[in-house]
């Protein structure tokens, strides 16, 4: 089958292995699927990963134990074992023995055909298009910063960074009524948040102001750590959505000075954001701005790195394919 891989190089494969679901695992086609920036960072070295990349994808079900065949589904990316101390815990999400779709020890969806486990698949409702779909996973990520912290009506929030991530975690937040205010570099994207009616920052306009309540980095880029804390207040809370290859020393003096609390956030709740999506309560489709079939998908991955961009979108099957 024909997929993207990273090894070394990114590159098309176009005999690669066709994947053998194992038990509990559903064989899938993929439909569709998203360019992040995770998978730039991975062929940067982020989590020295090799084999198939992407992970943020719409997908039909070709065989399975319980789903019929034909069923279009979305797909939490951690792979899980059921027995470690933190899924006994309830927290699957950071299993000990995890694989992680197209990330960490497991193929990713870039390709042809997937084989995941069938607990991981979330039926999507007709309402729900495909080019939406492909959002989940992200969106389902920008969920996760509303479970961890709470924020008010009267909470000042700002996030760091208009990229896909940003975009999507604005979207969220803006649904609090928090006081909110995105700060980015790409104008393009900035344009987008105030057609919403998002107050939108170039970051050249930034100064140091320690009144922020909560500042989200998805700057994806070690510096947003540095702005983030010129920003909060004594005793708020930076949430660290940035994941970046590499390091550079910060100065974490100023945390300690004031006191921040500094948490970090990953996967979320994928029914949340399929109910966001089906309720319409945050535009995903506009953020599109590329669409390449999965036989230039090197291509697709050069795109997603070039700030004209915002969501580049592999078409992997055309509808009625399967
Ligand atoms: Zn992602
Ligand atoms: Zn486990």
């Amino acid at each position: 089958m024909l997929a993207l891989v990273y090894d070394g190089t990114t590159r098309l494969e176009s005999n690669s292995p066709e994947p053998r679901p194992r038990a509990g695992e559903a064989l899938l086609r993929v439909r569709r699927a998203g360019v992040c920036s995770t998978d730039i960072e991975i062929t940067r070295g982020y989590m020295n990963y090799r084999g198939i990349l992407g992970h943020e994808f719409v997908a039909d079900v070709v065989s399975a134990a319980k789903l019929p065949a034909g069923t279009r589904v979305a797909v939490e990316i951690n792979c899980v074992c059921g027995a470690c101390d933190m899924c006994a815990g309830g927290l699957a999400n950071h299993c000990r023995r995890r694989t992680v779709i197209g990330i960490d020890g497991r193929p990713g969806a870039f390709a042809e055909l997937i084989a995941v486990p069938e607990r991981n698949c979330h039926r999507l409702p007709d309402s729900i298009g495909e080019d939406e779909a492909v959002f989940v996973e992200p969106l389902a990520a920008a969920v996760q910063i509303t479970r961890q912290v709470k924020i008010e009506p009267r909470s000042r929030v700002a996030v760091l960074g208009s990229g896909r991530l940003g975009l999507l975690v604005a979207q969220v937040l803006a649904r609090t009524g928090c006081r909110l205010i995105v700060i980015g570099r790409n104008p393009l994207t900035l344009e987008f948040l105030d057609r919403k009616g998002i107050t939108a920052m170039p970051l050249r306009d930034l100064h140091s102001r320690f009144d922020q309540d909560f500042v989200v980095d998805c700057t994806g880029s070690a510096e947003g750590l540095d702005i983030a804390m010129s920003l909060v207040r004594p005793r708020g809370t930076i949430v660290m959505k940035t994941t970046c290859a590499g390091s550079t020393p910060v100065n974490l003096a100023p945390l300690v000075v004031n006191e921040v609390t500094l948490l970090g956030s990953r996967c979320g709740p994928f029914a949340d954001a399929i109910a966001m999506l089906a309720r319409r309560e945050v535009d995903v489709a506009s953020m599109i701005t590329r669409r390449v079939p999965l036989a230039r998908g090197v291509e697709a991955l050069r795109d997603a790195d070039d700030p004209r961009q915002i969501k580049v979108i592999i078409e992997v099957a055309t509808i009625g394919s399967a």
